[in-house]
């Protein structure tokens, strides 16, 4: 599923397709009356549309057969634990770090008088039912094996397909039938994926056209500088931990890193989506030389749990929101911060807007008024673009460095 002959080309149509697409949105920003936001909503909104209805179709199918045909691949248990613990150890490490970078950043913002003294009066954002921790973990375990599949439930896919690939593991000889049906629908849907992704220059286009088109002038508003820390944030993670990682314990350079991630990253910041780009991702996952099995078992786990850039945003806005409030966060809501924040991450669907709801969960931990969130809600669409990148580069980073620590380690057992 490497296309090394045409790596350059893809992800040069990509960049032409966002630059267009904010050109396209800027020029739509100075017709009158809203009248560049109607037709960039109607007639380029639904292409963009057209093609992440597409990526989601194939997302499901992608993940069921993917994971179940990695862990099938790995052939005996033991080895699914060792790249598991592996995965779940960094994406929590990394999504821990994100947030207490993000208080950071947020706390000295506020020193410096940089966020702006908004009002809060009036603010009316009716925050969803909250789900306690339990229930978020009840939820993970699927009561029906079809309906996760049909309502696209992330969490619960990956646990049918886990299990799925458990079974074929443990049932053997007879398993082998159920295996190659597993193996031989994983390549038939990467080749689906591959057609799909072939659209992306124009979906990408399409996709950020009208989200320049209206959000560009609130950009420029009051909420510039809540905006500039979290981007901030999400630059520094990015440069420090995912270039760490990687050139230390991934053997990879970090230019090599960013320049290959550059189509995955493109493509989750115009989709806003990590589901969205989790197929390009795994392209760009194995040119970078993780092994597949890895990689079909880190990036749709990933994809559905590992959010650092969602993290660093919940973290920055709930100080910001503090700030409007005027309510100072002791050391203590700062550590309850990181833990919610860190777990809320875990429970955000890699969808657009999803990690603006869990920011509810954060801000109740810590006594914050959720009604806050109406402050930041008007451009979550621009904040959710930078934290998708950083989360679809956590999942590859992430990849990238356990496929080279299970090399070693299979390299130290064979010594
Ligand atoms: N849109 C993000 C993602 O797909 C989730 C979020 O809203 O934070 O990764």
């Amino acid at each position: 599923m490497t296309r090394q002959g045409k790596k350059l080309p893809l992800a040069a149509w990509i960049f032409l397709g966002l630059v267009v697409g904010i050109i396209g949105g800027l020029a739509l920003m100075t017709l009158p009356d809203q009248q560049g936001v109607e037709i960039a909503k109607t007639y380029i909104q639904p292409i963009g549309t057209i093609f992440l209805n597409l990526l989601k179709f194939v997302v499901v199918p992608i993940v069921l057969f993917s994971i179940a045909a990695g862990v099938v691949s790995m052939k005996d248990i033991s080895k699914v634990g060792s790249i598991g613990i592996k995965t779940i150890v960094y994406y929590m490490c990394t999504t821990a770090f994100a947030v207490v970078l993000a208080l950071l950043l947020g706390m000295a913002a506020d020193r410096m008088h940089l966020f702006p003294a908004l009002s809060t009066a009036g603010l009316d954002y009716t925050p969803p039912a909250g789900q306690s921790l339990m229930d978020t973990f009840v939820a993970i375990f699927p009561s029906n094996a079809v309906q996760p599949l049909a309502d696209a439930v992330m969490l619960q896919v990956i646990v049918i397909s886990l299990l799925l690939g458990f079974g074929v593991l443990l049932a053997g000889e007879k398993g082998v039938l159920a295996a190659q049906v597993i193996e031989s629908f994983n390549e038939v849907f990467l080749r689906i994926m591959d057609l799909i992704i072939r659209l992306s220059p124009v979906g990408v286009a399409c996709l950020i056209c009208p989200v320049i088109a209206e959000n560009g002038p609130a950009i420029l508003g009051q909420l510039a500088l809540v905006l500039l820390v979290a981007y901030i944030g999400y630059v520094i993670h990015g440069l420090l931990v995912y270039s760490t990682t990687v050139s230390l314990l991934g053997g990879v350079s970090p230019m090599a890193f960013f320049s290959e991630m550059a189509p995955a990253m493109m493509m989750a910041f115009s989709s806003a989506s990590s589901v969205g780009a989790l197929p390009i991702n795994m392209e760009c996952a194995q040119r970078l030389g993780a092994k597949r099995e890895v990689v079909s078992f880190v990036l749709p786990l990933g994809a559905t749990i590992n959010m650092d850039g969602t993290a660093i945003y919940q973290g920055v806005c709930a100080v910001f929101i503090a700030s409007c409030y005027g309510v100072s966060l002791s050391p203590g809501d700062m550590v309850t911060i990181v833990l919610t924040a860190t777990l809320a991450s875990i429970g955000t669907a890699g969808v657009p807007g999803a990690g603006m709801v869990m920011l509810a969960m954060v801000l109740q931990s810590v006594g914050l008024p959720v009604e806050g969130i109406a402050l930041v809600a008007g451009i979550d669409r621009v904040f959710d673009m930078g934290r998708t990148t950083v989360n679809i580069t956590g999942d590859a980073a992430c990849a990238v460095v356990v496929s080279k620590l299970e090399d070693r380690r299979i390299a130290r057992r064979s010594r």
